[in-house]
């Protein structure tokens, strides 16, 4: 396993602007973005875990899978993704650093076939948060506290997202996703997302 930290965790995430792009993030627009369906209201947070390959974190694999550009040939793990379209609207690293790729009024393509409360296509109408991490691996306190942060912010932007509308990826696409897993604290998390 490595642990690179070839960007630091940047400064204290900050209030949305118009489009939807928290301050203090990094910004890597992702191709893989499209407009969400006329009048629909955002009222879902789904969160997720990624690493590339699983259980290795650092490196630039993440934003290569969301820009389009992984290399099939770099990793046996990556020739059946490399053409995949997805992207999510946040990466939150190890080390906290926050990556914005989508810019939350638009849809990423984060959660695939799911449904929340019985309403398909939760893309719709979902901001998608992924940590860097795996199900059984202790996520970390730099991620805890960046995750409340920009929780915070997107439920003032969008103060549907009320405590009961933050949902795992395993919540809305059960039996086909796992993530973020069990090691993810989320009595933790959602005290401390007042
Ligand atoms: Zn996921």
């Amino acid at each position: 396993m490595t642990e690179r930290h070839d960007e630091s965790a940047g400064e204290p995430a900050s209030e949305l602007d118009a489009e939807g792009w928290i301050g203090g993030a990094l910004r890597r627009p992702s191709p893989n973005q499209d407009d969400r369906p006329a009048g629909t209201q955002i009222d879902l947070l789904v969160i997720h875990n990624i690493s590339l390959p699983p259980g290795t974190f650092g490196g630039g694999w993440i934003d290569d899978l969301f820009l389009n550009r992984l290399d099939p040939s770099a990793h046996p793990y990556f020739a059946p993704i490399a053409h995949v379209r997805v992207s999510s609207h946040l990466l939150i690293r190890r080390d906290g650093a926050l990556i914005q790729y989508v810019p939350c009024e638009r849809r990423a393509w984060h959660a695939g076939v799911s449904s929340f409360e019985g309403r398909e296509r939760c893309n719709d109408y979902s901001i998608g948060i992924e940590l860097e991490g795996a199900d059984l691996i202790p996520f970390t306190d730099a991620q805890y506290r960046r995750l409340a942060d920009c929780t915070h912010w997107i439920r003032t932007r969008y103060p549907a997202i009320t405590r009961e509308r933050i949902a795992g990826h395993s919540d809305i696409a059960p039996g086909r996703k796992t993530d973020p897993g069990p090691a993810f604290d989320w009595p933790r998390y959602l005290d401390r997302s007042q």
